[in-house]
């Protein structure tokens, strides 16, 4: 098979990506509205677009591929958790960006081209939005300015949901303000102690999806390549960042659009009530490496969905340190295997590609497998470093090493019941002892 092949959501088949233009290869996801840490749920768009992010730059050129992906930094949850602390949205959102991005680069995700924000693009929405007015595609009622649905003709065709259907389905909120049921909120007034900006139809603030439309057409132009996210922003998300920008322009938005699956823990749907919620966050802190918890993310097919547990985990942890025991000290190969590219090349089929690496975990291939590994956005330290990693549950490297010594002196005075109870001390820490060689060296477990 020659060429990348992806699941278009909007033509509901497996096509071949053939780009707008191959010198200027142009992907768009929708980013996390910053006002918690990110969840696993969260996480699972970020890596699978890194890795086709990957793919592409590999088949285009690093340079030839622009990829951003946006923080809304402006919504009524941030809004209520600065109230709810009396500071400013920006703490908030500052806050929870640099959080985000401390957590994401611990999953081994190259960092995207641009990370626009919302609030960044307040002119270009008063301009997205007054073309749209005057085009008969949105009205201003009582401080909102709305899009009008039924002004457009086919409205609802990726998410496959007709006008009629939404309204019948209640799947719409019903306003006073609202010419029809289904029309949607491009900007909401603010009042006097809400943050809000000046525009044409007074103080307020954007409603979330006229943001991507802006920042699209602002830094990638009217039509882009690959739009990217979850499947749950299919509809309305997505679908009414089709409406806005195709009103304005009478462009096609998007060739192709990607959605990737629901992510549940244990077999269930993740929530905070069940107490099977983790953040990526809270996983890292507890001592799970950012490269297991990928790996974890990308061990099922992006379109199907994923189970997530702590099981599922420590299994891709035992995976990732036999790699790192065969690579260690192994010169990755120039070339990324192309069993991998193959894989990854059909649909993102990274099931197929972690068996292509499988296949090659043998001394005689390490030198494929390594490179094949850092490609997928693994293997992003030594193996000393991964063997010892940082503090584990209140243990840093210098108490251990005065324990090895207090251990060593133990064993020098043929005191064996304390050398044990010492190690039994580490391991009930999570840390194991290795002797070899007439030295002790240490790994967590
Ligand atoms: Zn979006």
């Amino acid at each position: 098979m020659t060429g990348i092949y992806v699941y278009n959501t909007l033509a509901r088949e497996k096509q071949k990506f053939e780009p707008i233009d191959p010198e200027n290869v142009r992907m768009y996801v929708c980013g996390p509205t910053v006002y918690d840490y990110a969840h696993v749920g969260n996480a699972r768009p970020v890596v699978v677009f890194d890795t086709l992010f990957r793919l592409l730059r590999h088949t285009y050129g690093d340079d030839q591929v622009k990829f951003a992906a946006n923080f809304t930094d402006i919504d009524d949850r941030i809004m209520a958790k600065a109230v709810d602390e009396g500071v400013s949205i920006r703490t908030i959102s500052n806050r929870y960006a640099k959080a985000y991005l401390e957590d994401m680069g611990a999953l081994g995700i190259l960092n995207p081209t641009l990370r626009p924000k919302a609030t960044e693009h307040i002119p270009e929405m008063i301009k997205m939005m007054r073309a749209l007015i005057e085009k008969g595609h949105a009205y201003e009622a009582e401080g909102h300015v709305m899009f009008h649905v039924p002004s457009m003709e086919n409205y609802g065709r990726l998410s496959n949901h007709s006008r009629d259907e939404l309204v019948a389905g209640a799947r719409v909120e019903v306003a006073p303000y609202k010419k029809d049921p289904a029309d949607f909120v491009l900007w909401k007034p603010s009042s006097e102690n809400q943050v809000g900006w000046g525009s044409p139809w007074g103080r307020g603030r954007p409603g979330w999806h006229l943001e991507c439309s802006c920042m699209i057409e602002k830094h990638f132009g009217e039509t882009i390549d690959i739009h990217g996210g979850g499947q749950d922003l299919i509809f309305p998300h997505h679908e009414n960042e089709i409406a806005q920008s195709e009103c304005t322009h009478g462009e096609t938005f998007v060739k192709y659009w990607m959605h990737n699956g629901y992510l549940t823990v244990d077999g269930e749907k993740m929530s905070k009530s069940l107490g099977n919620f983790h953040t990526v966050h809270d996983l890292l802190g507890d001592g799970y490496k950012g490269e297991a918890i990928r790996m974890a993310l990308l061990s099922a097919h992006y379109r199907q969905p994923v189970d997530f547990s702590l099981d599922a985990l420590k299994e891709q942890k035992r995976r990732l340190d036999k790699w790192y025991r065969l690579t260690d000290g192994v010169e990755a190969a120039t070339d990324v295997p192309s069993t991998v590219i193959d894989a990854l090349s059909d649909d993102l089929n990274t099931p197929k590609a972690f068996a292509a690496l499988d296949a090659l975990a043998n001394v005689e291939t390490a030198a494929e497998l390594k490179a094949g590994l850092r490609f997928m956005g693994l293997l992003n330290v030594d193996a000393t470093e991964w063997f010892q990693g940082d503090a584990v549950d209140g243990v840093d490297a210098a108490e251990i090493e005065a324990l090895i010594g207090a251990r060593n002196t133990a064993r020098a005075n043929k005191d064996f019941a304390e050398s044990d109870r010492i190690r039994d001390e580490l391991l009930a820490k999570g840390i194991i002892l290795e002797d070899a060689a007439g030295k002790t060296t240490w790994r967590k477990a």
